[in-house]
């Protein structure tokens, strides 16, 4: 039996014609559903159980569309690794349109790959089954991890190659769930156009479907800027606090909405190095660990100064008041991320010292070239007993550095005097035991691209899901990759 599916509105339709183009998806030859995220379905009121694989793939695939979408393309700008380009937009990504989910709140449903469009430039506006099985299971996987992201609703498979660096290979179709699509980009595409009174609708969009709060401000695009800054601060703490690197923090990547969007050439940490970067596009690692902090403020700055002619319309007062807020980002990352750290470390209480304690422990993980997941992961066992036979020691070639930071961990552990299996069970809730390592990910997808095996992609998911829980069975997903497993270069396939 069929079930119904949603019927879709669409509010930034309802924005002035030149915010987006109205684009239909392109039919594709022969949609297969790949994946689809039922819980995901369920939570947003997408598709009713009982809908089959075949209706659901040509919906997804951009052959039929569903009941009330209006289909459109987002103009954005952006700046690319710190150069302004005055116009990106969606070229290959294609908004159906938004539903409301359990908690009553608006989720976009963009398909990314549907056929070029008028922002296609020239590229082909179509997506390789590579990428579009990277974004999600990376994107869900940033869920299970706790972090704001935009969420994957489906996979599907196109039944036509695409053709990138002279090789065809399969082309599919990802579904993408969001809090919403405005970037700061999209702020950037009307500042440089002079565009004050689309900036000011912009803001007004923004800040009624993000942001209420922020409406009653007595600046409310100030506001606006502040909580954005805010967000991103804490965005980015979140990923620090788990290896993540994104490797394409362009402004036209960075969501307004405070989720992380657009997964391209992004990875994992191994080993702890700030240095670490995949991204075979940035050269200079311009978006590498360590750096994502001074890229978000940057990115930040660019946002504050999109924002000033609705700020004041005396200029220097709203250089001054942007300047303000532009210059607290760096604090408020620094607590997001101490916070973060103390949560790791078992700590529940902000004693001074707290900073220095978490900066030795990762200096001398830098030095040995510890396993950043694997070292947190066994901490939590090393608060349970002093011996540390199952703690990270054996993890650092020379342990002495380590063996006397966690006589000092000790003893601030000892100052808050919390049950040891009571603090190892918090630890075990923030440091995870799995994370989608680079070589797990590529074995997964190069058995689905080549053999058109799921089996590994579906495993890798199923543990991914539940990256806290020790699964027992599932340990060998847990393990750093080998000196011959491992993936130095990711690549964003576009
Ligand atoms: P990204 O680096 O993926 O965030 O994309 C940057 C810009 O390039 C955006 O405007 C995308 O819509 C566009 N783009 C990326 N890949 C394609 C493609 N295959 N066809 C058309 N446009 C693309
Ligand atoms: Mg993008």
């Amino acid at each position: 039996m069929n079930g119904a599916i949603a019927s879709f509105s669409n509010s930034f339709a309802s924005l002035p014609a030149h915010f987006f183009i109205r684009q239909q998806p392109t039919p594709v030859a022969k949609p297969r559903l790949l994946m689809f995220n039922r819980p995901l379905a369920e939570d947003i009121g997408f598709a009713s159980n009982g809908f089959d694989d075949a209706t659901l793939a040509t919906i997804l695939g951009g052959n039929v569309l569903p009941p009330g979408a209006e289909p459109i393309s987002m103009a954005y700008a952006g700046h690319q690794f710190g150069t302004f380009v005055p116009q990106l937009g969606d070229g290959r990504a294609i908004l159906l349109g938004e539903v409301l989910d359990r908690s009553g709140t608006r989720r976009d449903i963009q398909l990314k790959g549907s056929g070029r469009t008028p922002f296609s430039r020239r590229g082909d506006g179509r997506a390789a089954l590579g990428p579009v099985l990277r974004e999600y299971l990376v994107s869900e996987a940033m869920h299970a991890l706790g972090i704001p992201t935009t969420r994957a609703l489906a996979a599907v498979a196109t039944g036509e190659p695409v053709y990138r660096d002279g090789e065809a290979i399969p082309g599919a179709i990802l579904t993408r769930v969001a809090a919403g699509h405005v970037r700061v980009g999209t702020f950037e595409y009307f500042a440089a156009r002079g565009n004050n009174s689309a900036l000011r609708q912009l803001a007004d969009y923004v800040l009624d479907r993000h942001y209420p709060a922020a409406r009653d401000a007595e600046r409310p695009y100030l506001a606006l800027l502040k909580v954005v800054a805010e967000r991103q601060a804490s965005l980015v703490a979140r990923w620090m606090s788990v290896g993540f690197i994104h490797g394409v923090m362009n402004t036209d990547n960075m969501a307004v909405s405070g989720e992380t969007i657009d997964f391209g050439p992004c990875a994992f940490m191994e080993a702890y190095d700030p240095a670490t970067r995949f991204s075979a596009i940035d050269q200079f690692g311009r978006y590498c660990f360590g750096n994502q902090p001074n890229a978000a403020h940057w990115n930040i700055a660019r946002f504050a100064e999109a924002l000033l002619p609705i700020i004041d319309p005396d200029a220097k007062r709203a250089v001054e008041l942007a300047e303000e807020v532009v210059a607290a980002f760096p604090g408020w990352f620094d607590s997001a991320w101490l916070a973060g750290m103390r949560a790791k470390l078992g700590l529940v209480t902000a004693q001074d010292g707290d900073l220095e304690l978490a900066q030795a422990l990762l200096d001398i993980m830098a030095a040995q070239q510890t396993d950043f997941t694997l070292t947190f992961r066994r901490l939590c066992n090393a608060a349970l007993a002093v011996n540390d036979v199952s703690g990270p020691r054996a993890l650092f070639p020379e342990p002495g550095a380590y063996d006397h930071w966690i006589l000092a961990w000790r003893s601030r552990l000892a100052s808050e005097a919390r049950h040891p299996e009571v603090c190892a069970q918090s630890m075990r809730k923030v440091n995870p035991a799995f994370i989608p390592r680079n070589h797990r990910v590529e074995q997964a997808l190069n058995a689905a691209i080549e053999r058109d095996d799921f089996a590994p992609f579906a495993e890798l998911f199923s543990v991914l899901s539940r990256p806290f829980d020790e699964q027992i069975d599932k340990m060998p997903y847990a393990a750093p990759a080998l000196p011959d497993e491992r993936v130095s270069r990711t690549f964003c396939g576009t």
